[in-house]
């Protein structure tokens, strides 16, 4: 079946000088974030497997970027140019760690200096949202682009495969796949005998074949929707930490990391607040059943976690929590027919388009968990217009996945017992066989999660 759709007959022959064996490796910021950070990348693509190896920008650049794009947006031009100034002597002092080859550091200069050039040249005009996207998008290119000079000084043959030529989202903002498989298969049936490409996270053009990108943290995003593309045999996400954990290890001692869990798990985990994987990453993956990996880059040799389609039966497998959500308690009033108030209060949300998050019913009253704030004071008039609405803040989604099948008897009551101490708002279970969710205080979070660990994990 993988075979079959990713090669697909558009392609037709000419796929085969594709390599079958494709994995695509996605290396984050921290994994770039310094000249040993490079090094140890570097050492770790450098066998002849074939692959493509997608970076993100080095760490805090492309932060460093976003606030140079508002301060030239607000016109606080001398500010904007110490910021250029200082971000533009970071990258030459990481030029002059990271090679020793003299004509090397100087093409590594030179090219750094160019991809500044745009950013000194954005100074220059005034701000604008195409501007904004081309300033975060020199974060990608300078990172791929000191490692695509590095290997070279050591002698790897690579070769950089620019993102801006075949990564392309469509008119509502959303991948454009025909584009995206039939450019870059032409750029990979162009080099045969490449065994090395590096290319750009996030960045992409947009309809309108302007600069653009995925949105912060876009880089799983694009590893994943590269290797649905060019029928990879397996993504693998790089990072600082042993693949996903049972728990946040941010809060609660001894998690554990998770050896396996199935698409639908992790796509839960990463939505519900699990930070080692963008939720967008997931889908295009999963499309194409590809295996995701997340691996650590300090600890090459660890397992990490594997995502795949198998579930492992009768298991319950991790926790993740969603910070900063919003609790709505909505009471129909007498006048409305009961059958007409489900359709208000959905109707409310979706004028504003803003999805709910988890429901709870009962015959006249409706409990929803927000993470979007940006319309809640419009949508709390329209629904007090024919209910009584109470709204309560600093919340939390709490969500444990896992084999959570009806037929699994105890597992519900487990998850609960484990917070009996706990005030519960709101639970949700039944809407998918993989979770359980559950509505708290911000102030209980943390025993909360220790108290699953304890009671569902130990
Ligand atoms: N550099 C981008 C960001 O910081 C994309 C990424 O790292 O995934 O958001
Ligand atoms: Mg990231």
């Amino acid at each position: 079946m993988k075979g079959e759709t990713a090669s697909g007959h558009i392609a037709g022959k000419k796929s085969d000088r594709i390599p079958k064996k494709l994995k695509i490796l996605k290396f984050g910021g921290t994994s770039v974030g310094s000249p040993e950070r490079i090094r140890t990348v570097a050492r770790l693509i450098r066998d002849d497997a074939p692959k493509i190896v997608v970076l993100s920008a080095m760490s805090g650049t492309t932060d460093k970027l976003s606030r140079i794009a508002s301060l030239i947006a607000r016109d606080e031009r001398t500010k904007a140019a110490d910021s250029i100034s200082l971000l533009e002597f970071r990258y030459v002092e990481v030029v002059n760690a990271l090679y020793n080859d003299e004509p090397r550091k100087k093409e590594a200069l030179d090219a750094v200096i160019g991809i500044f050039r745009t950013l000194w040249d954005a100074l220059k005009t005034s701000g604008s949202a195409a501007a904004e996207k081309r300033i975060l998008a020199q974060g990608e290119l300078l990172s791929t682009l000191l490692m695509h000079l590095y290997l070279q000084q050591e002698g790897v043959p690579s070769m950089l495969l620019p993102a801006l030529e075949f990564m392309r989202t469509n008119k509502n903002g959303e991948p454009d796949m025909r584009f995206i498989r039939r450019n870059l298969k032409k750029r990979l049936e162009a080099c045969p005998g490449v065994r090395l490409f590096i290319t750009q996270g996030y960045i992409c053009r947009n309809d309108a074949g302007e600069i653009d990108n995925l949105r912060r943290g876009g880089s799983d995003y694009s590893a994943s929707l590269i290797g649905a593309a060019a029928g990879a045999e397996e993504i693998q996400i790089w990072t600082d930490i042993d693949g996903l954990h049972n728990n946040d290890p941010r809060i609660v001692r001894h998690t554990r990391p998770v050896r396996r869990l199935n698409f639908e798990e992790a796509s839960k985990l990463a939505h519900f607040g699990a930070k080692i994987l963008h939720p967008t990453c997931i889908h295009p993956a999963r499309e194409k059943h590809i295996p995701v990996r997340l691996l650590n880059t300090l600890q090459p040799d660890a397992p990490g976690t594997l995502i795949c389609d198998e579930a492992e039966k009768g298991r319950i497998k991790a926790v993740a929590a969603k910070d900063d959500m919003t609790y709505i308690k909505i009471k129909s009033s007498r006048t409305l027919p009961a059958y007409r108030f489900f359709n208000r209060v959905f109707g409310a949300f979706a004028r504003h388009r803003v999805p709910v998050d988890m429901v709870a019913t009962s015959e006249t009253g409706i409990s929803v968990s927000l993470d979007n704030k940006e319309q809640l004071e419009e949508i709390v008039t329209e629904l007090r217009k024919f209910a009584t609405v109470t709204v309560e803040e600093n919340m939390i989604v709490v969500c444990v996945v896992g084999d959570l099948e009806w037929h699994n008897i105890g597992f519900e009551a487990k998850i609960i017992g484990a917070l009996r101490d706990i005030p519960v708002r709101m639970i949700s279970y039944g809407g998918s066989n993989s979770n359980v969710s559950l509505v708290i205080r911000s102030d209980d979070k943390k025993r909360a999660l220790e108290a699953l660990n304890t009671r569902v994990f130990a």
